[in-house]
């Protein structure tokens, strides 16, 4: 049988809303970001079309390109309302010299792991856009091959942002290990509940913790995941990615 990718967002629907009765946690505490690195505009213009609004994207000119061919795509003014209602999240690694672009055509960066993006960020966000709302990266399972900052990092780089005036902090963002045990995995998670918790807190604007991917996500809100970010799921598994990294 052939799913269409409005099936599959079905699917992943189902999949949240049972895990998050499973937690006992309200139903609409549970966000679902559609990842679309490598996919082409028309396979999101399917999502957008069947009601998706949260998407992100890893690679920034990737990005920029399937921004441009979503709205050649969505000329009628009803479908230009759709796309405008679309919030765009960054989750790539961030090279400093992206930031404008980034600062520009983003509504979210759930990938912050530096004081110089912040201040980058904070200085290139056009002021008429609004805050830019932020994640910090944190790698919690401290991989020498990802980006991120330890848990001892956060509460200088939340302070950091918290200082600035074109930033809002929303909160944590992280991509465990994949190789790890599910007793492991759900520990690592719980260390990002905690944290999550802690900052809460301290910070009223600190509302989403960002973490559970197609395989954990059910473990992710059990362990309090207000934003899954789902790619392989809705899409099918990704064959290009490493040709399209810049
Ligand atoms: C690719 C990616 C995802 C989605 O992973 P899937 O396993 O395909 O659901 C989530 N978060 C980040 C940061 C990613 O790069």
């Amino acid at each position: 049988m052939i799913f269409s990718i409005a099936d599959k967002l079905e699917k992943v629907r189902a999949r949240i809303q049972k895990a998050t009765i499973s937690a006992k946690r309200a139903p609409d505490s549970v966000q679902l970001l559609a990842v679309s690195k490598t996919r082409a505009a028309a396979e999101l213009f399917e999502l957008i079309e069947a009601g998706q609004t949260q998407f992100g994207e890893n690679y920034l000119n990737e990005a920029l390109d399937k921004q441009r061919a979503l709205a050649s795509l969505c000329l009628v003014q009803t479908k230009k309302e759709q796309l405008a209602s679309v919030i765009w999240h960054f989750i790539g690694p961030i090279q400093s010299n992206k930031t404008r672009a980034i600062a520009e055509n983003f509504a979210w960066v759930q990938s912050i792991d530096r004081a110089k993006i912040v201040q980058r960020l904070d200085a290139q966000r056009p002021v008429h856009l609004g805050p830019l709302n932020c994640c910090i990266q944190v790698n919690i399972d401290e991989e020498e091959t990802k980006s991120g900052v330890n848990l001892a990092e956060v509460d200088l780089l939340a302070a950091e942002i918290e200082a600035t005036p074109n930033l809002s902090l929303r909160g944590l963002m992280c991509i465990p290990d994949a190789d790890q045990d599910e007793a492991s995995l759900r520990a690592s998670f719980k260390r990002m509940a905690d944290k999550f918790a802690a900052l809460r807190q301290r910070y009223p604007s600190v509302d989403t913790l960002s973490m559970g991917m197609s395989g954990d996500i059910e473990i992710a809100i059990e362990c309090g995941s207000t934003m899954v970010r789902v790619g392989t799921a809705l899409f099918g598994e990704r064959t290009t990615e490493t040709m399209q990294k810049q």
